[in-house]
């Protein structure tokens, strides 16, 4: 049994992740570069230094029995590092390499025989009018690397948006996706281990706002057929992988029942927070036992859940409406410790835990309380204010 885990990345899944491993009696270590990220909270020590800090990396893998991610922004080579010091370090440098990039992701997916939508690789603007005639309009333009929560993504109608797209990139190498009419997004959360026993969760339905994930209801509304294409192809995906750890494929469902593959994320996905408040064993904890050589639990939903993320505002750190919304037993709330709520940065989440099945009167609720909060300038510590 590993005693020690490092984690490169310090935000909030890091933090949950921490909080499991912490409950199972690990010693949690971290790294990320802000003194002040959400891991480092509760972790038991953190590295302050950059991702890409080789010197940093190795001291963390040599203070840990076993190294892991929380995000896949990370460089390639400080995974590489650990690796050629055979320091373990799981999910693995080439299962990093393919899902860092939106043009080999979606070529290993379908290397796996599943579906995704049409695409081209765009690195010149001659490539446009190419993806133009094979793929066609509407488009999604988006940045291979380092894009997240609708960062660094267009959509275009025609040509001249797909250049004014290209030109707002500013050289880098774009993916142009044929636009998915899908009536819904869809996500499955998966647990590989090192044996190649791989445990899935209830599918998940999920609601993005320009980019970033508004809500997910688990299970899923939608015929049985389609989870079980979603999931047995998230299975496919992660023993093709051969990632250890929790990992999430995001679909697209088409009015037809299509399945398609969006995105895979190498790391438990805020798709899964609702499985730590209506699951016997979390996301968190799955990836925990996998890492650590444990065994997986074969998960079972307690109750049905709506989790509904809570964005910052850009104006106030403080956030007011938590009283009233704590006045509904069925809610859990999570907060993340982030110190100012920028624009739509996820500052925490919370859980209604629905006895049977979602319909949209109770997903409406969960949306009303969350409109119900609001961000408010922080109120000066009356113990620090200066003596008049
Ligand atoms: P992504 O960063 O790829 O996860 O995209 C973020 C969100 O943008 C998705 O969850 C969808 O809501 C939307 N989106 C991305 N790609 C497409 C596409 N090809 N067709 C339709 N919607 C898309």
């Amino acid at each position: 049994m590993s005693h020690t885990i490092g984690i490169i990345g310090g935000g909030q899944l890091g933090k949950m992740l921490a909080l499991d491993a912490k409950r199972m009696g690990y010693t949690v270590v971290t790294l990320d570069p802000d003194p002040h990220a959400p891991c480092g909270q509760v972790a038991d020590d953190q590295i302050v230094a950059a991702y890409d800090d080789l010197a940093a990396i190795e001291q963390l893998g040599r203070r840990s029995d076993v190294v892991t991610f929380e995000f896949e922004n990370i460089a390639i080579a400080s995974i590489e590092h650990l690796e050629t010091l055979q320091l373990p370090v799981t999910p693995s440098s080439r299962v990093l390499k393919i899902t860092q990039d939106r043009l080999l992701e979606k070529s290993f997916v379908r290397e796996c025989g599943i579906a995704t939508t049409d695409f081209e690789r765009i690195d010149r603007m001659d490539d446009l009018l190419r993806a133009a005639m094979t793929v066609g309009f509407p488009a999604v333009l988006k940045t291979v690397r380092g894009g997240y929560d609708g960062k660094g993504q267009w959509r275009a109608t025609s040509l001249t948006e797909a250049k004014a797209a290209f030109a707002a990139a500013r050289g880098a190498t774009l993916i142009f996706e044929r636009y998915v009419p899908f009536v819904k997004e869809l996500s499955v959360i998966a647990t590989r281990d090192a044996t190649d026993r791989v445990v899935s969760y209830p599918i998940a339905e999920n609601t993005h706002d320009a980019g970033v994930l508004a809500t997910t209801v688990a299970p899923g509304r939608v015929a049985r057929a389609v989870e079980k294409r979603a999931r047995d192809a998230a299975i496919v995906i992660g023993r093709k992988l051969g990632i250890v750890g929790t990992y999430c494929v995001e679909f697209f469902v088409t009015e037809d029942e299509e399945v398609m593959v969006n995105e895979i994320a190498p790391r438990p996905h805020n798709s899964g927070h609702y499985t730590i408040d209506v699951t016997q064993c979390s996301q968190y904890e799955q990836h925990v036992r996998a890492i650590c050589a444990l065994p997986l639990a074969e998960p079972e939903l307690y109750a049905s859940a709506v989790m509904v993320n809570i964005l910052g505002a850009g104006h106030g750190d403080y956030l007011a409406g938590v009283p009233a919304l704590l006045g509904d037993p069925s809610v859990v709330l999570h907060v993340y410790g982030k110190k100012h709520a920028v624009a739509r940065r996820k500052m925490g989440h919370f859980t209604l835990v629905v006895d049977g099945p979602v319909d949209d009167a109770v997903v409406a609720r969960a949306l009303r309380y969350r409109d119900k909060l609001t961000w408010m300038p922080l109120l000066p510590d009356p113990l620090k204010a200066p003596a008049s």
